[in-house]
Formats: C-alpha cells, sequence, structure tokens
C-alpha cells in the first residue's frame, strides 16, 4: 500500500545542518594540543566543515573513499567528522594506543586516501612512513606558524588548506544506508577488525542516546567527553551533541586530572562521559586538591565495569549521578544504560548502589536475550549466567572486508559478554566468555572478584584470572597493585573478601604486581596475564 509519509535520508550533514540552522551559537571548546584553549560556535565549524569538504573534494576525495584521522577530540576532529561523512566518505579514526603493527594492519586494510594527524602524534606515523604508502597525503591539525619540520611525505597544513576554500557547499543527498565512519576494535588477538557505521545507524544512535532515558542531552547541557573520537566515535557524542546543540567541552590530549578539572570548573561542565580509569585520576587529584564538582550532575561510565566505591564518591564527595552503561564498538557503541528512575529515586542509598552496578536495561532499539552454550535462552532471574546475544538497527552485522561471521549468526551479535539479566531487563555483565572461571562446572566471574577486592582500601588495581587447577580444572588467582606505601598482605586480601563473595569463590592465591598490562583502549589485557601466571598453582603445589 502507498505510504504518505516523505522518504527524507537520515543525514549526518542533517544534524551539523540542523545546529547551523536552529543553534548557530552553541560553544564548542577545545584544549588544544599546542596547550591554549580554543573556542567557537557551531555556526563557525559549521562553516569550516564546508570549507573543508569542498578542500577534499579538490583533492579527489570521492564518495566512499576512506579518511583517517588520528587525533585527540578537539574542535578540529569534529570538523572533520562531518565534512568527510558529509560529503559521503567515510572517517576512518584511528586508535593512537594501538600498537604500530596494528596501525599499519588498519590503515592498509582501510585504504586510507588522507589521513589528519594531530601534532604531537606524528612520530607515530614518521615511524611507519615507509608501510603505509597508500595514504596520497598527511594533513597536520596546526596552525601555518606551528607547522612542525617531519619527515612525512606530501604534508599539508590543515589551516593553510581550508583558509583557500569558501563555506558555499551544498551537503549531498544520498542513501542513507550509505557507509560513513569507520573504526577498528582493538581486539586481544588476531588483526583488528573493522565496524563500519552508516549514516542511518548513527543518526538513529544519535536520537537515541540524547533522550533522559539515556544520557538525557539538551541544548542546556555542557558535556565533556573525555572518551575519545578515536573511539567508537566518542560514544556518538559529537553527533549527539549537535542534534540537541549542547555545548562541547573538547580535552585534546589532557587526560589527567588537573586538565580535566580546569575545563569542568571553567566551562560548567554538567555531564562528563568516560571509562572508569580517567574517573579514579580524576577523583584522586580532586581529593588532594579538596576539591568538588560542583556543576557535575551526571557521570556516564562505560568501558569496563564500574565500582561500586566510584558510584559511592562521585555521589557523596560530589552530587553526581554515575550513569552506568554497556556497549561496544559493534554496537555504535549504545547497548545499555543504567539512568535514575523513580524507583530508584525512593530506594535507600545503598540498595540503590547495587542495582547501579548493574549495567543497565537496553535501550530502545536494543534488543537483548542470553543464551547457554547450546544456545538455549536463560532466565531473566538476575542469577542464570549467559551469552549475551543483541541486535538493533545500530550493531554490526559483520566487519569491514572480513569473512569470519561467526559472531553474527542467526541475525543476533555474541557480544562475548556472560551476563544476567532481571526480570526488569536489567544486564549484569558477569564477564568476557573468555575470561570466566571455569571451577568444576561451576562459573566465577573474574569481574566480581576484581570489583570486589578493588574496594580494599590499600590496593589501587586488581585483576583476576582463572588459572589451571590439578583438582578444580581452574581456580581464581588474583593479582593486585598496592597502594605506595601499602603494608598489605595475601591474608589480609582475603579475609577483607570472605564475607563479600561465596566461600569457593575465594581466590586460592594473591600475587602483589608493581603493574598489569592493558590494552589500546585501557582494559586489562588478561590474555598475557594468563600466559605468565597459567601454572602458577600447579608450580605451587609442585613446589609444596
Ligand atoms: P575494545 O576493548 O576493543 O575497545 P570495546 O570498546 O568495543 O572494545 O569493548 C566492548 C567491551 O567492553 C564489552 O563487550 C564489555 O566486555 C566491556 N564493557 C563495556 N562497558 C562495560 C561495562 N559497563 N561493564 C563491564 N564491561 C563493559
Amino acid at each position: 500500500m502507498a505510504t504518505n509519509m516523505m522518504d527524507r535520508p537520515l543525514l549526518i550533514s542533517g544534524l551539523l545542518n540542523h545546529a547551523q540552522n536552529s543553534h548557530p551559537e552553541t560553544e564548542i571548546i577545545s584544549r588544544r594540543v599546542e596547550g591554549d584553549i580554543h573556542r567557537y560556535t557551531m555556526g563557525e565549524a559549521g562553516q569550516r566543515a564546508k570549507q573543508l569538504a569542498n578542500a577534499l573534494k579538490d583533492l579527489g576525495v570521492e564518495h566512499g573513499d576512506r579518511v583517517a584521522t588520528l587525533a585527540w577530540n578537539t574542535y578540529r576532529h569534529y570538523e572533520i567528522y562531518f565534512a568527510v561523512s558529509g560529503m559521503g566518505a567515510i572517517t576512518h579514526t584511528i586508535n593512537p594506543r594501538l600498537f604500530p603493527e596494528q596501525i599499519i594492519y588498519i590503515i592498509n586494510h582501510a585504504q586510507d586516501q588522507y589521513l589528519f594527524v594531530d601534532l604531537n602524534l606524528l612520530p607515530i606515523l614518521e615511524a611507519l612512513k615507509d608501510k603505509i604508502s597508500v595514504v596520497k597525503g598527511f594533513i597536520v591539525l596546526a596552525d601555518k606558524d606551528k607547522m612542525p619540520a617531519t619527515s612525512l611525505p606530501n604534508v599539508i597544513c590543515y589551516e593553510e588548506l581550508i583558509e583557500q576554500y569558501s563555506d558555499d557547499f551544498q551537503w549531498p543527498e544520498f542513501d542513507e544506508n550509505t557507509n560513513a565512519a569507520l573504526c577498528y576494535t582493538s581486539g586481544t588477538t588476531g588483526n583488528p577488525k573493522g565496524v563500519m557505521y552508516t549514516h542511518r545507524s548513527t543518526v538513529l544512535h544519535a536520537f537515541s542516546s540524547i533522550s533522559n532515558d539515556v544520557l538525557g542531552l539538551s541544548s542546556e547541557s555542557s558535556i565533556l567527553p573525555v572518551v575519545p573520537m578515536f573511539h567508537v566515535n566518542a560514544w556518538g557524542i559529537p553527533y549527539a551533541a549537535t542534534l540537541t546543540g549542547s555545548k562541547l567541552v573538547m580535552p585534546g590530549a589532557g587526560m589527567d586530572g588537573e586538565s580535566l578539572y580546569e575545563l569542568i570548573k571553567s566551562e560548567e561542565v554538567d555531564l562528563l562521559l568516560g571509562v572508569p580509569t580517567v574517573w579514579l585520576n580524576l577523583l584522586n587529584y580532586l581529593d588532594e586538591i579538596n576539591a568538588t564538582l560542583d556543576s557535575v550532575e551526571n557521570v556516564v561510565v562505560g568501558g569496563s565495569a564500574a565500582p561500586l566505591s566510584m558510584i559511592k564518591k562521585f555521589q557523596e564527595t560530589h552530587n553526581a549521578f554515575l550513569i552506568h552503561a554497556w556497549g561496544m564498538t559493534e554496537m555504535s557503541p549504545i547497548g545499555t544504560v543504567n539512568n535514575l528512575t523513580r524507583a530508584m529515586k525512593k530506594m535507600p542509598l545503598d540498595e540503590r548502589y547495587q542495582l547501579q552496578l548493574k549495567q543497565g536495561r537496553p535501550v530502545f532499539g536494543v534488543e537483548v536475550k542470553i543464551v547457554d552454550d547450546a544456545n538455549n535462552e536463560q532466565p531473566k532471574d538476575g542469577k542464570s549466567f549467559g551469552r549475551l546475544l543483541v541486535r538493533g538497527p545500530w550493531i554490526a552485522n559483520g566487519y569491514y572486508l572480513h569473512q569470519d561471521k561467526s559472531a553474527f549468526e542467526g541475525g543476533w551479535l555474541d557480544t562475548g559478554d556472560v551476563a544476567t539479566l532481571d526480570k526488569q531487563n536489567y544486564v549484569q555483565i558477569v564477564d568476557r566468555s573468555k575470561d570466566v572461571i571455569k571451577s568444576g562446572g561451576e562459573w566465577i566471574s573474574s569481574i566480581d572478584l576484581e570489583n570486589a577486592a578493588v574496594n580494599h582500601p590499600d590496593l589501587v588495581e586488581c585483576c583476576v584470572i582463572g588459572v589451571r587447577h590439578p583438582k578444580w580444572d581452574e581456580r581464581p588467582l588474583l593479582l593486585a597493585i598496592k597502594n605506595k606505601d601499602a603494608n598489605v598482605e595475601e591474608d589480609d586480601v582475603i579475609k577483607f573478601l570472605e564475607d563479600k563473595v561465596a566461600k569457593w569463590w575465594l581466590p586460592d592465591a594473591v600475587v602483589f604486581v608493581d603493574e598489569l598490562p592493558h590494552t589500546a583502549t585501557g582494559k586489562l589485557l588478561k590474555i598475557a596475564v594468563r600466559d605468565k601466571y597459567q601454572n602458577y598453582l600447579m608450580e605451587a603445589q609442585a613446589v609444596n
């Protein structure tokens, strides 16, 4: 039957057009790599994005071409997002924390035509330049007088480039199912895999994320996305903030407590977004200088589990609500969000904190289920563990130019996470499928153990892995970094855990270490820890 609704495409350029028309005065503030603070408006950003689109057209960038960035969160990176996708090309954000071989691999895999690079990230490319000859030119994100000497070939100054072009540019219209942005997941094994977002998936994700029950963005908001634009598009914030005309505060390369606090204070930031390690640093810094976050209302925490101590600290010291969220690169990334509900407002704080430890409920557009190894759906009782499967309009159905579809069978994405679901649909991530500890046929969550242990006042960071055991197949081993000057022993830690986890979950041993390995995105690299310690208990038994 004929329909009577207009079929207008959902395009990323539409977000920017909207901001230019309805929020031209909204500010974007950036800490530049040069160190100073830059301020301008969404209206000006829109004009400069058009200048850039004209420049890229002249450089020969065509519909569908990949154009890469190796850059921090700043206004220029924002302009690139909109110019490249807006003209029909694909923004490929590269994570500078990847290993050099991974960066070489993804640039060649994506066949990037041009690469935008921040001044302080140039050395990364200089070291790889002979292996990425597919790139036609390197556009340095700097003023003319700040252009450095570099061994890279075909270098262009960003400011010099765009000043030559007019801001008269008509964003082209095309099918909303056109590819728009590409982001590779770091992965712990094998080569990184590309997730390709479309215009439609990006705009739908933005629509969803602004709502009050999700991140709650509006033209009143002042937002600090500390999550980098090179990691799942800063959780989609550049798009969502443009939709609502929210003030954007971009931290550049300054992710330390002092730099973040300075921006939060001067720009009256009310919404923070980032991974737990960033907030640990900020909270420690605030304790040192005895300051509180007066303007902040909400802190969105994802990427790994938010510990109870952090939820409490934000609430009790800073009067800020921690919105625990879960997602992944393959999901654009938002999957579940634990925002404040009427019911939570009435709960005693301790009960509310327990609920906040869960990763929240699926946002509209995301469906979830948990299944066992035979793919049988598990009950929503808050206890049964299962592999977490998801589907929705901003969830990938395969990797970019990649044959392996094993994670995407039957129209669902297997997230690689193990979770419980309760009857209100709250998801609790129990572990990664490959990290869950299988002790005598029962499953132990390494994450729960880590969270319990890290609340010990003398421990800074904890890592729990399953290691080989002659009787139980696997048993938990806890590796912990002590606070400076702390005098804590193995027995103290076990005693501390005794009333927090089931007896059979207690680690068989605690090893104190000076550091723990992390992935490029700041997660514990458990594969490396397992390699080193997998026989720890076997060897201990042999010695005894
Ligand atoms: P990468 O590790 O490559 O950066 P992602 O950012 O896509 O990849 O990581 C997604 C994974 O991060 C999820 O599958 C989950 O294991 C973990 N994760 C994300 N948010 C949370 C959370 N709130 N609690 C626990 N784990 C989380």
